[in-house]
């Protein structure tokens, strides 16, 4: 879609209703962080994450409760889950009968083969899919020290030898993970692993750490990827709310045009000295009113009306500040003026019956005083500010006199 390259071809494999791999579009994944044996808990972040965005969700599988919490929660799920596994293969086999969509089991971990292959023919069985879930933290031993580290060869090779115990069983319904921290390592391990093997790939950088420097390094790693037609389905591991996660996730594949738009795209200008209003402040507020809106339009909040309207004229919405007003306009065309204090609720107002409307319904109903408001609006400001609202002139001349 769009012009980044075609996605490298992949399998098709199904994690419950969801598809992930060969044209299935890439699907947003988040893990819940309570306890997974509190049933109640556990399920409101999963409606959460969905809300926000997640179309498959992990749980933790550490424990017996933990098992018999995920009996509990599948049937009651908005969307699939996938039972996380470390260290015992038993808990596996416990999150089959639990009833869990896909299994992550990590090869750094459960080492035995004999359980690996016990794991992946229940697995198989049951027609549940499973992620090898390599993670440069807790490579094999073994591999580590015969790729003198954890290289990307070394995560490819530990994902490999996972796979091959699964054929051993005739098993392929499986998707791969080769994470790591450090940036440049994941997308080079990525890269080569994308070249060896069709199985759909899920793309993450692990313990991203808070936001905004681990959103800034899971971008980095997963839109490099994206960017080069690599990945199948993408999460971002923020020490934050996992809420925040699902959202960043399905926003990066709607900027990336890889998903349709869901939400609201919120661009703002940058402000400068012709500003009439705390752009700053203006924008977080209304970013935080429209963020729980399901409204698939792009609304533009400028600092003043001189230029505003014109510099925002292809986004479906957007307010200009000026005169102590707030002014709305529809794809560029001035529809109201509303006091400054009632900017954010009138832009929301306005971007839900833009949705419900459409833009030349909107358009039709402007209020007809609005265009002539705006522009004296304008003019006055031009008037006020002159051509110049940053002082560039005034400062020249200083510099000029500096360097007499
Ligand atoms: S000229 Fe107006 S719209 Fe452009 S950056 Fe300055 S305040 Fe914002």
């Amino acid at each position: 879609m769009g012009l980044l390259p075609a996605r490298r071809p992949t399998r098709q494999i199904h994690v419950g209703s969801v598809a992930v791999g060969g044209d299935a579009p890439v699907s947003v994944q988040s893990m819940t962080i309570t306890k997974t044996a509190d049933v109640e808990g556990t399920l409101a972040q999963i409606y959460a994450l969905a809300a926000a965005g997640a179309d498959i969700v992990r749980c933790t599988c550490n424990e017996a409760e933990a098992a018999e919490g995920l009996a509990a929660i599948v049937p009651r799920s908005p969307v699939p889950l996938v039972a996380d596994i470390h260290f015992q293969y038993r808990l596996a086999l416990a999150a089959l009968d639990a009833g869990v969509a896909c299994l992550r089991l990590n090869p750094g971990n459960i080492r035995n083969p004999e359980h690996i292959k016990l794991v992946a023919r229940e697995a198989k069985d049951r027609g549940v899919p499973i992620r090898i879930g390599v993670n440069a933290g807790s490579l094999d031993k073994d591999i580590a020290d015969t790729y003198g580290g954890a290289t990307p060869e070394a995560l490819v090779a530990s994902a490999q030898r996972e796979l091959a115990y699964f054929d051993e069983v005739g098993f392929d319904d499986v998707k791969i993970s080769v994470k790591a921290s450090n940036v440049p390592l994941m997308i080079e391990a990525y890269r080569q692993l994308s070249a060896v093997t069709d199985h759909p790939l899920h793309l993450g950088v692990t313990e991203a750490g808070p936001p905004p420097a681990g959103l800034v390094k899971a971008t980095a790693g997963i839109a490099t990827l994206l960017a080069e037609g690599i990945g199948d389905t993408i999460r971002f591991s923020l020490t934050a709310d996992p809420v925040e996660e699902a959202r960043a996730g399905r926003q990066l594949l709607e900027a990336l045009g890889l998903r349709a738009r869901k939400t609201v795209d919120l661009i703002a200008c940058p402000s400068c000295g012709r500003a009439e209003v705390d752009v700053i402040r203006v924008a977080k507020e209304a970013e935080a009113a429209l963020a729980e809106r399901q409204l698939p339009i792009q609304v533009a909040v400028m600092g003043c009306v001189v230029n505003g309207p014109g510099e925002a004229r292809t986004a479906d919405l957007g307010i200009a500040a000026g005169n102590g007003k707030g002014h709305l306009f529809v794809k560029g065309q001035m529809i109201r003026v509303v006091p400054e204090a009632q900017m954010v609720e009138a832009l929301v107002e306005e971007a839900e019956r833009l949705v419900a409307e459409g833009a030349e319904a909107r358009i039709a109903a402007a209020d007809t005083g609005a265009v002539e408001e705006a522009e004296r609006d304008r003019q006055a400001m031009l008037a006020e500010q002159g051509d110049d609202p940053n002082a560039v002139a005034q400062r020249v001349e200083l510099i000029h006199k500096e360097l007499e």
